[in-house]
């Protein structure tokens, strides 16, 4: 499972960083950066729960 943000929709609201900061990372300029790879298997819930938090719905979860 990976993760994915569509940077038009991200208005660094921070939801995602604050349910998964080992994925999730808004650099300094309050860009969102992802971790590239596979997501690892414990970390999939909290994944499920950051894309569900997201206000923007700028995350999207694929295989
Ligand atoms: S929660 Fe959504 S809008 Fe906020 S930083 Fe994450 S992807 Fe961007």
């Amino acid at each position: 499972m990976k993760v994915a943000v569509d940077p038009a929709l991200c208005e660094a609201h921070g939801e995602c960083v604050s349910i998964l900061p080992a994925v999730f990372d808004l650099d300094d300029d309050e860009v969102l950066q992802i971790r590239e790879g596979e997501l690892a298997d414990d970390e999939v819930a909290a994944a499920e729960r950051a894309v569900a938090a997201c206000p923007m719905g700028a995350l999207r979860l694929s295989r």
